[in-house]
């Protein structure tokens, strides 16, 4: 028997009472398959939640207890038209969920302006509350299962971005889903949201939808991931920074993953492998034009171009550490890992020569405890406000010519380091990051126009 089909919609795929009957009519198309509808929060709704946070935070109650307010008037309001009911006479399993936002939000808020502070446990139960109401109001008008994803998607405690523990989401799929998405079914649950084993609501990091779409997938051995957003599939490049970027019909596992690994936002960094493992497709989709073109991710259908696509993530701060004892020497590249270890730094890009190794970080992380700690290994140099701009594709390293057709894009653009990706599907090149979208700009030209 075929599994059902995961249809994750992200925020402005349901920003409205529009859009979210536009949600209904596609699932009702598939639903002899089964479907299981994995939402978002509608657009800007998770943005306004860390925004009252903040507001409280900095001690302005006022302005955090308005913005939950406008953000609960909002549901109501987009309830009311879907259902078509006059405001105040909601169901009861839509009026319960608003209404516990309302007074459970407002009481997280108001604590965490009285203390000035607001733990990431507490952020947590703030910041995954848009789903619950997104989908709380389409349950109920298509008359749909609503799943409490918390009660699926178990996670540890890491608050703001907990890891998933598959074994036992698997276990509790089977359990609390399965039976809700067999033929002719629809169910509707949340993405972004877990909980750890002592019930604590937990989130999956920003953009976590996407995850839990191919988490639930691969749970549930579906036939197929799609993550229905507002662009024609995975496109060449960000279409904000080159809006020339055109959609990529078929992309491998492996370039899908690097492509989000270095950036491209369409899909979350981790979203391909939990549907590698059991060789599911994933098909990215436009909400906008249903019918349209779209990407196919799969084991089979690498692009066979030598670049795809290219992202871009920034800033980074590039850390060099030169020392001429490095030269025919051995262990200075142990000790100058074992220091990032130990300060909890992780390294992203890495390039060595003989006298030195230049690596890059995220341009958040704390970095000068650990230039002390490395200055006592060499010479060490800090460049922050740096960007990566990556070219990704599944035969990229095998055809001859390619770095050269980069380089010559990127004249009067000084590169500042090259990293080859081991599996040998990425050039990346670092690039200030004031640098960074002209860079794009430039390469895509070279290589797609
Ligand atoms: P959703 O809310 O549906 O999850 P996101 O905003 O997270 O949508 O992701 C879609 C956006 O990702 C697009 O609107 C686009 O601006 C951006 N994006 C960045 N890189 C790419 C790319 N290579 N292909 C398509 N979209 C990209
Ligand atoms: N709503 C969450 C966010 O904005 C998760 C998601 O949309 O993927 O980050
Ligand atoms: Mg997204």
């Amino acid at each position: 028997m075929k599994g059902p089909i995961i249809m994750k919609f992200g925020g402005t795929s349901v920003a409205d009472a529009k859009r979210l009957r536009g949600v209904a009519a596609l699932a009702a198309e598939r639903s002899s398959q089964g479907v299981l509808l994995v939402l978002s929060a509608f657009s800007g709704v998770t943005d306004t939640l860390f925004a009252a946070g903040k507001a409280a935070v900095a001690g302005n109650e006022a302005e955090a207890l308005d913005l939950l307010a406008k953000m609960i008037q909002r549901h109501r309001d987009t309830a009311a038209e879907l259902l078509s009911t006059p405001a105040g006479t909601l169901p009861p399993q839509v009026e319960s969920v608003i209404e516990s936002a309302r007074i459970e939000l407002g009481s997280v808020l108001k604590g965490a302006a009285l203390l000035k502070a607001l733990p990431d446990r507490s952020m947590d139960i703030l910041a995954g509350r848009g789903e619950l109401l997104s989908t709380a109001i389409l349950a109920a008008y298509i008359g749909a299962p609503w799943i409490d994803a918390r009660r699926v998607m178990r996670t540890d405690s890491r608050f703001g971005c907990a890891k998933p523990l598959t074994d036992e989401i698997r276990e509790l799929a089977a359990k609390e889903m399965l039976p809700l998405v067999g033929p002719g079914m629809v169910a509707v649950t949340q993405g972004y949201i877990g909980a750890d084993e002592t019930g604590a609501p937990t989130t999956l990091g920003r953009g976590g939808s996407d995850y839990s779409a191919s988490l639930f997938g691969a749970a549930l051995g579906a036939s197929e991931i799609q993550i229905w957003t507002d662009v024609e599939g995975v496109l060449t490049c960000d279409p904000r920074v080159v809006p020339q970027a055109r959609p990529v019909e078929l992309l491998g596992y492996d370039e899908a993953a690097e492509l989000a690994a270095f950036g491209a936002k369409v899909l979350h960094p981790a979203t391909i492998l939990p549907a590698v493992e059991l060789g599911i497709p994933v098909t990215v989709r436009n909400s906008m034009v249903p019918n349209g073109r779209f990407t196919t991710i799969s084991r089979e259908s690498a692009s066979g171009q030598p670049v795809t696509a290219l992202a871009s993530r920034g800033p980074v701060t590039v850390i060099t550490v030169r020392t001429p004892r490095m030269l025919g020497g051995s262990g200075f590249l142990a000790s100058i890992f074992e220091t990032f270890g130990r300060r909890g730094v992780s390294v992203d890009l890495v390039a060595t020569s003989e006298v030195s190794v230049s690596v890059t970080v995220d341009g958040k992380a704390e970095v000068e405890e650990l230039a002390a700690d490395l200055a006592e290994l060499g010479e060490v140099r800090i460049e922050r406000d740096r960007a990566v701009v990556a070219l990704v594709g599944e035969r990229l390293l095998k055809t001859p010519g390619i770095p050269g057709k980069a380089f010559a894009a990127l004249t009067d653009i000084s590169v500042e380091m090259i990293s080859l990706g081991a599996n040998e599907i990425n050039l990346s090149l670092v690039v200030a990051k004031a640098k960074a979208a002209e860079a794009q700009r430039r390469l895509h030209a070279a290589f797609f126009e």
